[in-house]
């Protein structure tokens, strides 16, 4: 019989406790923290599935290179190692090494955006959307219509629609979209993959256009797999391979770190073109520091360059991406509401259909949260109406988010499948129970970006 379990391929050299809490305590950590999980202690969450980014364990190699890094000011040997491995992986002629993603990217719109020109993109991230609309720029999302089924199971529910796009650059004009960007994987999409076919597609047409193109890296490993795993033709080749060909059809990247880097600091821009390059060291220099540390510390850069190799490993991404589908299939079979199929780095509850008795005004996904973290101590981020709703100040009217989803991102490589039957049983036990849990209400908010800090009362 052949064994068909698929380990964790590494094992355990140092370990960090977890506190476990009674749910008396957790009751009480909640109605201090105002129900607002970003307002809760770390040390206070038994699971923390809050985000994917900085969160990773490093490996023994990359704890290491921390010692070995060069910290010269300038010309520092990890500085050389970091950007041979990001050329090598990358074919890119430039590497700007910065301090996180989000610090690439205000670098490149602030050079590349400006008002009266759009960015599209298959869906922005939010920073690189704030980033876009800081500059003056309209940021334009053309996902799929498929990304939009959180039941539809696909397998590219992350591309572009090429259609949308072709239509965008024909009435906008090519003098008003200064680059086109793909994310790969789709994270505001529920972390779906982008096929291989897609990119090169947009590509194409973005070199008939003489427009730009420019990859949000972020998870390019991840998505590689899926590509590896999914798509005709590319079974035989090496993830490695695969991501190289994905960076040859574009003319640069933006990359945070703190996703498939492997580290929990970094980021980096990358480009051919040489007069950009230029005018992106210019900016470097100003606000994170000069071109060979960019915002880092050489060992941070060692580590990020190690990190970098390891990501590519096959063994690691097969358990990565079936410990996501894992969970996915578990809560399919209990019944519960998740968005399908499994994409790369998180799990995504379909909240509006956990807690059909709670109208989005209500904020399901924000009730849902905080019941996960009174039920198991485990922390989950709500991507719905308190993110992403608004209400009219003339009107009073409120604009519900396009859907209501709980997000349990899974940090990389640091829960074992242990935690996350622990993960399964708890999503399990609140929905058994469902019925019983209230709609919440905004009892505070402060001008922007109200999820971070708002304060909330359940109702009834
Ligand atoms: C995290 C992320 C960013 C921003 O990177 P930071 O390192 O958090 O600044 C940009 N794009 C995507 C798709 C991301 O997931």
């Amino acid at each position: 019989m052949a064994i068909k379990t698929i380990i964790e391929p590494f094992r355990i050299k140092t370990v960090e406790p977890l506190r476990v809490t009674t749910r008396q305590e957790r009751e009480a950590v909640l109605k201090k923290a105002g129900y607002n999980l970003f307002s809760v202690r770390a040390e206070e969450v038994l699971i923390d599935l809050l985000t994917d980014s900085g969160t990773s364990a490093m490996s023994a190699r990359q704890w290491a290179g921390l010692i070995d890094g060069d910290e010269s000011y300038a010309g520092a040997r990890s500085f050389y190692r970091f950007e041979q491995v990001v050329k090598e992986l990358t074919g890119f002629k430039h590497i700007i090494p910065t301090h996180q993603g989000r610090a690439a990217e205000k670098i490149l719109f602030e050079i590349m955006g400006g008002k009266g020109k759009v960015i599209p993109n298959n869906t922005h991230f939010d920073t690189t959307r704030a980033n876009i609309e800081v500059s003056g720029a309209e940021a334009a999302d053309l996902p799929v219509k498929e990304a939009l089924i959180p039941s539809l199971v696909k397998d590219f529910k992350g591309n572009m629609d090429i259609t949308a796009l072709e239509r965008l650059l024909r009435e906008k004009g090519p003098e008003h979209i200064p680059l086109v960007m793909m994310t790969v994987t789709n994270n505001s999409c529920a972390g779906q993959p982008v096929s291989m076919g897609c990119i090169r597609r947009v590509s194409d047409l973005c070199r008939s256009y003489k427009i730009p193109f420019f990859i949000d890296a972020c998870r390019f490993a991840e998505n590689a797999w899926f590509i590896k795993t999914r798509e005709p033709g590319c079974k035989g080749r090496s993830v490695k391979q695969l991501a190289q060909e994905m960076f040859s059809y574009a003319d640069g990247c933006t990359m945070s770190g703190k996703k498939d880097g492997l580290v929990n600091i970094g980021g980096f821009l990358a480009m051919n073109d040489d007069e950009l390059a230029q005018k992106a060291r210019n900016i470097l220099i100003v606000t994170e520091g000069f071109p060979t540390y960019g915002g880092l510390a050489g060992r941070d850069l060692e580590a990020f360059a190690q990190g970098l190799e390891e990501v590519v490993d096959e063994d690691y991404l097969k358990y990565r991406i079936r410990s996501t589908a894992y969970v996915v299939e578990k809560l399919d079979a209990l019944g519960v509401p998740v968005f399908k199929p499994a994409g790369g780095h998180a799990v995504y509850l379909d909240a509006k259909a956990f807690l059909p008795h709670v109208p989005p005004q209500q904020y399901p996904g924000h009730a849902l949260a905080c019941a996960l973290y009174l039920e198991g101590g485990i922390r989950a981020c709500e991507i719905g109406s308190v993110m992403f709703g608004k209400t009219d100040p003339a009107t009073g009217e409120f604009q519900p988010a396009m859907l209501e989803m709980v997000r349990l991102a899974i940090p990389r490589r640091v829960y074992t499948q242990s935690h996350m039957d622990y993960v399964v049983e708890c999503v399990g036990e609140v929905f058994a129970q469902r019925d019983k849990i209230p709609g919440m209400r905004i009892a505070w908010e402060p001008p922007i970006l109200r999820h971070f800090t708002a304060r909330f009362e359940p109702l009834g």
